[in-house]
């Protein structure tokens, strides 16, 4: 089997962001012509994360607004006397870096509301996600 690779570059506006990037996982799956196999999404970075959950704006707001209860920006953290960004590395681990999906018929095995997203906790920044597709 073949291993396919692809970094997408994101370049986030806010400090918090989600940003639906199924479409992108969907044309280098496509592109590839894999009819089945594994897709896994991976962010290299310490204050983001890959989510797969619905694409509902007050959805949207609610985990930014339960992820801030959690770990509010202004508390005091031992970290923040290195870059003042303790709060976005805690939250990114209620997450994950990466996801693992199915695909099957040449598209992402996923449910009818679920959406693979990026979540950026301290942007705005230039973003890097890498695409590894196994299949054939
Ligand atoms: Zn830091």
């Amino acid at each position: 089997m073949k291993l396919h690779t692809k970094e997408i570059t994101i370049q986030t506006k806010n400090k918090f962001q989600i940003i639906d990037i199924t479409a992108q996982i969907q044309s280098f799956i496509s592109k590839n012509k894999i009819q089945k196999g594994i897709a896994t999404i991976f962010t290299n970075h310490t204050t983001s994360a890959i989510i797969i959950n619905e694409n509902e704006p007050r959805l949207l707001q609610d985990i930014e607004n339960n992820l801030e209860e959690i770990f509010p920006e202004n508390k005091k953290y031992l970290h923040n006397i290195h870059d003042n960004n303790a709060s976005s590395h805690l939250k990114s681990i209620l997450m994950s870096p990466s996801q693992t999906i199915p695909i099957i018929n040449n598209e992402l095995n996923l449910g009818t509301w679920q959406r693979v997203m990026f979540v950026e906790l301290d942007g705005p920044r230039q973003r890097a996600v890498n695409l590894s597709l196994i299949g054939e």
